[in-house]
């Protein structure tokens, strides 16, 4: 079976993962495709292939005889599709891209001025969508390309290679796919996540990420008798809010650089809430926007009274670099294998996080790979089967 199809199969299966749920997995759905691999992993041979009560995937491919004292490696994609377009009854159309825009439906098209990315494709073989779901290849190009790196090493005995350790994950896209990773079914000291989009990319620095919740208390009183007595919680919050620096939001802000992002703003004269995330690469100034939030509230609560606002700040998740810098070895084996493959490596920062960067502080040091795939969680999603199968030997190189 080629990457191609498995990737074909694998979207077939809808596993739309659901952030209200509380469920594990948080959809019974993403269950069919984690068996389905689960029995596709034993079929071809690796060891422990199973799947948990959970829906986490597992198997272990043993390594060549002559390399039996190395250290394993560990390949790591997710099985569920974004909730932020619909995962259901994926249509996906091969096409050979000759330049131009790509059309998918009478009234949805890749269109070449929106999407630049276009023009690296030309003369390649193009999976897209009808224009009316995702696709899919996040993450489901990265469980194929991981599947079809396993088949081939245990197809050609001749090549020798270290152990390979494979995990499969629910939920990664509502931030759970590490919750549940049990590491004593993953027999390597560090892994990679196939995750990420166009061909080449290699990423271990994320945001350090905290989301803040602002509790605003008010006094009402009948608007006819309140001068000077009404404190409106609802005004408060946007007094709050009016105080973020203005030029630091996701709409102002690009690379490295951090923000405050007002996720919810809701109230009424008696209570208010306010809720906000906060992103920095850096953690220094990460730690000094959690601050900035903490002395707001203290400085409002001089001029409104104590217990105005409370502030409730949470941490997220860390950037990964301080993680992987002492294991740098990791991101100099991808760029190999990426060259070998002859594709050009890229390490850019992530303006967001990983499922790695969990791992990374949970003691298993865990970069991030490209897929091959283009515009993530909409139905201009689309990959290359040249970079699918690119991507098949650099996993293949990474375990030689
Ligand atoms: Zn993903």
């Amino acid at each position: 079976m080629t990457v191609k199809d498995r990737f074909l199969k694998y979207v077939s299966f809808y596993t739309t993962s659901d952030e209200n749920s509380e469920t594990v997995p948080s959809t019974a759905r993403q269950l069919a495709l984690g068996r389905y691999l689960a029995d596709e992993l034993a079929a071809i041979g690796l060891e422990n292939a199973h799947m948990d009560a959970l829906g986490y995937v597992y198997g272990y491919l043993p390594p060549s005889p002559d390399r039996a004292g190395e250290d394993a490696v560990g390949f790591i994609a997710h099985m569920d599709t974004a909730p932020d377009a619909p995962g259901d009854k994926i249509r996906p159309k091969t096409v050979l891209y000759a330049g131009g825009d790509i059309p998918l439906s009478d009234t949805e098209a890749i269109r070449e001025d929106t999407f630049e990315c276009l023009s690296r494709y030309v003369g390649q073989e193009l999976i897209v969508t009808d224009g009316t779901t995702l696709l899919g290849a996040d993450d489901k190009a990265g469980v194929a390309e991981i599947v079809s790196a396993v088949a081939y090493l245990k197809d050609h005995p001749d090549v020798s290679h270290r152990g390979v350790a494979v995990c499969f994950t629910p939920d990664e896209e509502i931030g759970r796919g590490a919750d549940h990773f049990d590491k004593a079914q993953f027999p390597a000291p560090f892994a990679y996540t196939v995750d990420g989009g166009a061909l080449g990319e290699i990423e271990y620095e994320n945001f350090n990420a905290a989301s803040v919740k602002v509790a605003v208390k008010g006094v009402n009183i009948h608007p006819g008798s309140a001068k000077n007595k009404m404190k409106n919680a609802a005004l408060l919050a946007c007094e709050f809010v009016s105080r973020l620096p203005a030029a630091e939001t996701p709409a102002h802000t690009e690379g490295y650089e951090g923000f405050y992002h007002l996720t919810d703003l809701s109230g009424c004269e008696m209570n208010a809430e306010v809720r906000l995330i906060i992103r920095d690469h850096d953690r220094e100034k990460f730690e000094a926007r959690k601050a900035f939030v903490e002395t707001l509230c203290e400085y409002l609560n001089t001029v409104y009274g104590e217990g105005t606002f409370t502030p409730e700040i949470k941490d997220s998740y860390y950037n990964m670099k301080e993680m992987i810098l002492p294991h740098f070895h990791l991101i100099e084996a991808a760029e190999e294998a990426m060259r070998k493959a002859g594709a050009q490596p890229v390490t850019v920062p992530i303006r967001g996080g990983t499922d790695g960067a969990r791992l990374s502080y949970e003691g298993l040091p865990c970069p991030n790979l490209s897929t091959g795939g283009e515009n993530f969680h909409g139905v201009h999603e689309f990959i290359s089967v040249q970079a699918m199968e690119t991507m098949v030997d650099v996993l293949v190189n990474l375990a030689r």
